[in-house]
């Protein structure tokens, strides 16, 4: 088996996972056959128990490991579905080396952190490669060099390329500012991080050169000489308007050849027409389709962060993409919705709204009563996960007459829970059991006949994934159904509500599940297609009425 390390230099956030994702996916355009690896630095065994503000997404694998969101990426680029292999952190390594070591698992040599712990994460990368059957196994080591928190991940390379010299390349993600007042690209940041590597023993064979621009033939010269690679091996990797062209432009830059001779592996014939089809498309599309998503994962400080809902955009835009639209997506605070009820009206504006998946009672008036606003105004809505159970709590509330019809999960004592603790959980929360014991990962749903859903998916039975621990109470059932609210999906053995839909509406669908973890670029979801669909109809008729 081939390894190519992806690390990052300078800073965070410089798409150091979308990079490993078009490596991933270029590999495989040649006729390779890849598997992905995320390792992060956390203690933590997931990233189930993270705060979305502080990591983003969690990303729900269909076997259920709740995961960084690098893993949504790979699964949208390469579209190979990610197991819990895929995903290292150092709390899953020292626990298993701990455990190993409690079983006399070292035959009574002490346990060391060097080498054992990066022999750990080298043993549990060859697990992620072999299940996937790859010829190459990308691996991206979460944070960036020179921090303390990721040196035994670079152990593990240094290890590794000790016994394999000629099946690992590195790969240094760095940043070159272009600071404003000086108005010219700065590598010195990006010799830092080189140096930083070096320090552990590493020497990168590739630069990404992450910049608001091209990287040039000069400071390729610096780079080289500087961080000791070949000028060829800078590669430019300019701010791009969809993540989607970084495979088209690293081959640009023939970064597969230039992958491949290193890894002394023979080029194959390249295959990347649908995707570059779908990059132009992306490019010349004009039309918007304006989608609001009101959530409350958005603040810190001063700046707004999307990262805590990168499936569910990215999801928005492969559907609006499909339909031929240019996806105008609209971060909307569902707490200004407490403050100020008459600012709902602002909703109007949208051709469709989202209440995407959330936790815990913050915000949830205010999407509440957006919810209560668009289906009032007969606006496309689509509810995922918390969205779905708040619009059957808004429902209950406004439709059924059931005033105080809230969930269990903002009010443990509530009289009328349309929206109740799952029978299993119950002793999980009282036992603050909390880590990966939610309902998670793919269940089938079986669809009715005369749905929205089942016309959407042109199936009966769907596989979706879900992580959640409330569900909808049975008890309303027929209350719902009378007033209008049609059962949808429900697991094979009926007990289960998977989605409901408002009948006298022209969309207006909350799933259970997460439908946003299963779209990728050239197969949208179903569900969001259906969405987009009706978001794409009103905006056409609202502009046949401004005529
Ligand atoms: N908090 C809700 C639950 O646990 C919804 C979860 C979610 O939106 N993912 O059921």
């Amino acid at each position: 088996m081939k390894y190519i390390f992806v690390v990052g230099g300078v800073m965070s956030s410089v798409g150091k996972g979308v990079s490993t994702a078009s490596i991933a996916k270029i590999l495989q355009s040649r006729g390779y056959k890849v598997a992905v690896v995320k390792c992060d630095m956390y203690i933590n065994i997931d990233a189930g128990t993270i705060r979305p503000t502080e990591h983003g997404e969690v990303f729900v694998g269909e076997d259920g490991i709740e995961a960084d969101q690098d893993l949504g990426n790979y699964e949208r680029f390469t579209g190979i579905t990610s197991t819990r292999a895929n995903y290292i952190t150092t709390g899953q390594v020292y626990q298993s080396v701990i455990e190993r070591e409690r079983n006399l698992g070292y035959d009574g040599e002490d346990v060391e952190v060097v080498p054992d712990i990066p022999n750990e994460i080298i043993r549990r990368i060859n697990v992620a490669g072999k299940r996937g059957k790859a010829d190459v196994t990308v691996i991206e080591i979460g944070g960036t060099v020179g921090e303390y928190q990721n040196i035994l991940f670079l152990e593990a390379i240094r290890i590794l390329k000790l016994k394999h010299p000629e099946d690992v390349a590195l790969v240094l993600v760095s940043y070159l500012p272009i600071p404003k007042a000086v108005g010219e690209m700065k590598t010195k940041p990006t010799q830092y991080a080189s140096r930083s590597l070096n320090s552990a023993g590493l020497q990168a064979d590739f630069i990404l050169c992450r910049a608001e621009k091209e990287i040039d033939a000069p400071r390729r010269k610096r780079l080289a000489i500087f961080c000791g690679i070949e000028p060829s091996a800078a590669i430019s990797a300019p701010d791009v308007a969809s993540i989607y062209e970084i495979p088209v432009n690293f081959e640009r830059e023939k970064l597969s050849d230039k992958l491949l001779t290193k890894l002394k592996l023979k080029p194959k014939k390249k295959n990347m027409d649908e995707w570059r089809k779908l990059v132009a498309k992306i490019r010349r599309l004009q039309e918007p389709v304006k989608i609001g998503i009101v959530g409350k994962y958005f603040g810190t400080g001063n700046f707004t962060l999307s990262d805590s809902y990168i499936s569910v955009i990215e999801a928005v835009r492969h559907a609006a993409w499909a339909e031929g639209r240019q996806p105008e997506i609209s971060w909307l605070n569902a707490e200004e919705y407490e403050k100020d009820a008459r600012k709902v009206k602002e909703l109007n504006q949208f051709d469709g709204i989202i209440v995407p998946g959330g936790f815990g009672n913050r915000g949830v008036e205010g999407k509440i009563r957006s919810i209560k606003y668009v289906r009032e105004q007969k606006i496309p809505y689509f509810g995922l996960c918390l969205g779905m159970q708040l619009a059957a709590v808004e429902f209950a509330r406004d439709v059924c007459g059931i005033k105080d019809a809230t969930s269990e999960e903002f009010d443990a004592e509530a009289k009328n829970p349309v929206i109740h603790t799952m029978l299993d959980q119950v002793q999980k929360l009282k036992d603050k059991n909390y880590g990966a014991t939610m309902r998670l990962g793919s269940y089938p749903a079986v669809l009715s006949a005369d749905s929205l859903s089942r016309e959407a998916y042109s199936k009966r039975t769907i596989q979706e994934r879900h992580r959640h621990r409330y569900e909808f109470n049975n008890k309303y059932r027929d209350r719902f159904m009378k007033k209008g609210m049609r059962l949808a999906g429900l697991s094979p053995d009926g007990e289960l509500v998977e989605i409901i839909e408002a009948i006298d509406h022209p969309f207006f669908v909350g799933t259970q599940f997460h439908p946003e973890f299963t779209s990728r670029p050239l197969l949208p979801n179903p569900l969001f297609r259906a969405f987009i669909r009706a978001a794409k109809k009103r905006s056409t008729e609202r502009k046949k009425v401004k005529k």
